[in-house]
């Protein structure tokens, strides 16, 4: 079985539109969202719209509690806190349902999925130091537990120096953002993962990043989250 796994597409919709069509040219099977499908962006609408269409399976984000259903609003920064009350006011209240009663993990295909971290998903951590990272793996039974949330691609092993992902083996996988890549790459991000040969593939797409640049400034959102698109982080 071949996946495509997409996160935080944060209402990007120039970003979503590619790299649905890239995956379309990689013939998978099923696609899974692991969240924030709003939040920063323009188009959360038209987004949620897309993900609900194409996703065999979508977990919530910590932007889309936010939106949906005002939980953590404060804890935002400042220009997500003025995305997240105009993204609440453009969704119908049947897509603001549809994000609120995503589940926080889904299990398939042998594969965990989950916004920030398997250990406590509705607190949000940053996987950010070697311990965090390593207390992650008793906190999913699944060889692979794919998470988004910090926008930065990332493979990691429970073994010690092992980078590629293959069979016997345990890993926690970043697939980076849709519509806010972080990792000074401003290109969208994807991950394909074959379940029986345990290929993995990081996929990047450019999309057209002056067009959602644009819609940010219409849509009087703050000019940092258009520039920060265009820097990739
Ligand atoms: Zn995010």
């Amino acid at each position: 079985m071949r996946l495509a796994v997409i996160s935080d597409v944060h209402a990007n919709l120039q970003a979503l539109e590619a790299v649905l069509e890239a995956i379309a040219r990689q013939a998978v099977d099923a696609i899974y969202c692991l969240g924030d499908v709003v939040g920063y962006g323009p188009d959360a609408d038209a987004c949620v719209d897309l993900v609900q269409t194409h996703c065999a399976g979508v977990v919530r984000g910590n932007h889309d509690d936010a939106v949906a259903l005002r939980h953590g609003l404060s804890e935002l920064p400042a220009d997500g806190q003025i995305a997240a009350r105009h993204n609440r006011v453009q969704l119908a209240p049947r897509q603001r349902h549809y994000l609120a009663s995503r589940p926080y993990v889904l299990t398939a295909h042998g594969c965990t999925f989950v916004h920030a971290s398997p250990l406590q998903p509705e607190a949000w951590h940053r996987l950010d130091s070697a311990m965090l990272l390593r207390a992650q793996f008793q906190h999913f039974d699944t060889a692979v537990c794919f998470v988004g949330h910090s926008h930065v691609p990332a493979v990691v092993s429970d073994a010690l120096g092992v980078y590629e992902v293959r069979p016997g083996r345990r890993y926690l996988i970043n697939v980076g953002s849709v519509g806010q890549p972080r990792d000074g790459d401003p290109r969208a991000a994807f991950g394909v993962f074959d379940t029986d040969t345990f290929r993995y593939d990081l996929v990047r797409v450019p999309y057209d990043v002056e067009a959602t640049a644009a819609r940010i400034r219409e849509e009087n959102l703050p000019d940092t989250l258009a520039e920060r698109l265009k820097r990739g982080r």
